[in-house]
């Protein structure tokens, strides 16, 4: 018998395997991002429900064999109901995990992502307005893989005047240091410093505009994939 290993991890993704499997992307608070083999599940799933749906935190038990990691055991620990019950928390749910899907690498043992990941899900399932709560995981999930923006001020001279954003030099960078385009809104320089410094809680009590969020989930997007491809 192959030794078995245990991992608690929250589902990111998953997709269908040959004709009854199913692989499902866990971020773990051990391994980074795992990709484990259920055999069988969708078989299993119509008798016994779906612990592999995306954003539930469970505990799987598995092997490996020939590098793959095969699941014995699957237990659901949380399957955020609030999440699943409203169209709008769920599709915040799965674009945050989205970018944990892209900044995670395989094999990282750092908790951090995992337990910031699983703050995000329990604040959304609470109750928290999803637009300012997402930004502000995406802020620090860009910190713990090393790619936080410099948002105090301009990147070079610290000024605060005529910010424009510069996703390649990593942050905010003033026109008279070489900043290119329009410069932003001070509102929007406030509010983004606000999103990376606020706590959890506090983060998902904070109105902002659909216009702004909208510009400011651009931006980030814009930045993650500039700092990615560096
Ligand atoms: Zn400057």
């Amino acid at each position: 018998m192959a030794q078995l290993s245990r991992a608690v991890g929250i589902v990111l993704r998953t997709q269908n395997h040959a004709e009854t499997d199913r692989i499902a992307v866990l971020l773990t608070s051990t391994q980074g991002r795992l990709d484990v083999l259920a055999k069988g599940a969708r078989r299993l799933e119509r008798q016994s429900g779906a612990a592999l749906d995306v954003s539930n935190l469970v505990e799987v038990i598995y092997y490996r064999r020939r590098g793959l990691a095969l699941l014995k055991d699957v237990d659901l620990r949380q399957a955020f109901p609030c999440i699943k019950g409203e169209l709008p928390r769920l599709e915040t749910a799965l674009a945050g995990l989205a970018w944990a899907m892209r900044l995670v690498p395989k094999g990282q043992p750092d908790p951090g992502p995992f337990r910031l990941t699983l703050a995000f899900l329990e604040s959304l399932d609470r109750g928290a307005l999803p637009g300012p709560l997402k930004l502000g995981y995406e802020l620090r999930l860009l910190s713990l893989s090393g790619h936080a923006p410099h948002l105090e001020g301009c990147l070079r001279c610290g000024g605060e005047e005529g910010l424009t954003w510069s996703p390649q030099e990593g942050g905010f960078l003033c026109r008279a240091c070489g900043g290119e385009g329009e410069p932003l809104s001070p509102k929007l320089v406030r509010t983004l410093q606000g999103l990376a410094r606020l706590p959890f809680p506090a983060l998902g009590r904070l109105q902002v505009d659909e216009a702004l969020l909208g510009k400011m989930e651009g931006l980030l997007l814009e930045f993650r994939e500039a700092q990615l491809s560096r």
